[in-house]
């Protein structure tokens, strides 16, 4: 179910009958020169909304703030103020908590969101909220995993290449501009040798300057459907340990208790 798409009273039975939402994740930044610039949001968004229909759910809306400053030398890449972006997510989570979901889940699907969404999740340790917020990860099994290696022909992936462009082929044919890939792969160029170890802000940008990585050229859509299938199977799992789960929000009452105790000894 997609929240913007719910009457009023649909959406009050749709939490009390759910309690979950799902927050997907993505930005707005260039994919080499033949993905749209919403590739992470557009299928991340559908991933949500086709596993929230095998497993019920309320899926938030298109949210396409997160952190891509390393795009921002690149048209069309839109992000906002680091202090702003932490008080957004923290208003939206809030928000969607204040409309009675006791559980949200983050889908992410935007590699350079990893570090902030972990963040977000480190702060519901900060102060106590009537709901409990799950970061999902891609966790396959094992058969899942070796169907994923097996659908490849290509060894480098990251950004662009070709599992996200078979995905985006499966989704979005109309949007993707295969007459665009580049001739030749992107490898990381390793321009960060120097300094082995170090994580910089620009370590990303030191590899992949065009914000490609990876290799698109054996792109296909039944590719990508059978991919996007997998993540799905993934999602639908991950939705309903979510809602059967007591332990995580028992485990942040006790863990606030101790901590309020802690004020009063
Ligand atoms: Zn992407």
């Amino acid at each position: 179910m997609q929240w913007e798409q719910l009457t009023a009273p649909d959406f009050a039975k749709a939490v009390t009958e759910t309690g979950v939402c799902l927050l997907a994740l993505g930005v707005l930044e260039r994919h080499s020169s033949h993905l749209p610039l919403g590739t992470d949001m557009l299928n991340v968004h559908k991933l949500a909304t086709q596993a929230a229909i095998e497993e019920p759910a309320v899926v938030f809306p298109p949210f396409y703030f997160g952190q891509i400053y390393e795009a921002t030398c690149f048209p069309g890449a839109f992000t906002i103020k680091p202090t702003l972006l932490i008080d957004l997510l923290q208003s939206v989570l809030d928000e969607i908590g204040r409309n009675g979901f006791k559980k949200i889940i983050l889908v992410n699907g935007h590699g350079g969101n990893h570090s902030l969404l972990g963040f977000l999740a480190q702060m519901s340790l900060w102060e106590q909220k009537p709901y409990t917020v799950y970061l999902f990860k891609d966790e396959f099994t094992p058969e899942e995993s070796a169907a994923w290696k097996a659908l490849l022909e290509t060894e480098q992936h990251g950004h662009a290449c070709e599992c996200e462009t078979s995905i985006t082929m499966a989704n979005y044919p109309e949007l993707v501009k295969m007459e665009d890939v580049e001739a030749e792969p992107a490898l990381p160029l390793g321009r960060a040798r120097d300094v082995p170890g170090a994580y910089l802000g620009v370590s990303w940008y030191a590899n992949y300057p065009e914000h490609y990585a990876g290799d698109a050229r054996t792109a296909n859509a039944e590719k990508g459907a059978a991919l996007a299938k997998l993540e799905r199977y993934a999602l639908v799992r991950f939705i309903r340990a979510v809602k059967a789960d007591r332990v995580m929000p028992a485990l942040e009452a006790e863990f606030f208790n101790r901590k309020a105790q802690l004020r009063k000894d």
